[in-house]
């Protein structure tokens, strides 16, 4: 099952509730080598591909771009408080880079003659 547009929204502003951050503009759009993408005041844009994924992994990018709001990188905050607010966050962290992988060997191979 994936999500709509405004299930995305509803659930940025759950998790944003959840976590204690501030979403000031939610922005879906095409975006090349990125699922998401938060600036430091709050501005959190998203790839339409989130469109097409199934709903928790959907979540899993909502969350890790938010938990961005409190700890800038992938260091050790993050990864804890991810594990506190999402139990099974590296399971589908792999899910989703799995995901991709099959998506680029599908692109790669559709190109006539694998010419660029
Ligand atoms: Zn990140």
């Amino acid at each position: 099952m994936t999500l709509t547009a405004s299930d995305i929204h509803r659930l940025i502003e759950a998790w944003a509730a959840r976590l204690g951050v501030q979403v000031e503009r939610i922005q879906i759009r095409t975006m090349r080598h990125k699922w998401g993408s938060v600036s430091t005041v709050g501005n959190l844009t998203l790839s339409s591909d989130i469109l097409t994924l199934p709903c928790d992994l959907a979540e899993y990018i909502i969350v890790h771009e938010l938990m961005h709001l409190k700890f800038p990188n992938h260091h050790r905050g993050w990864q804890v408080s991810m594990g506190m607010y999402l139990s099974d966050w590296r399971e589908r962290e792999q899910r989703l880079k799995q995901l991709q992988a099959e998506e680029e060997t599908l692109a790669a191979g559709s190109k006539p003659d694998g010419q660029q």
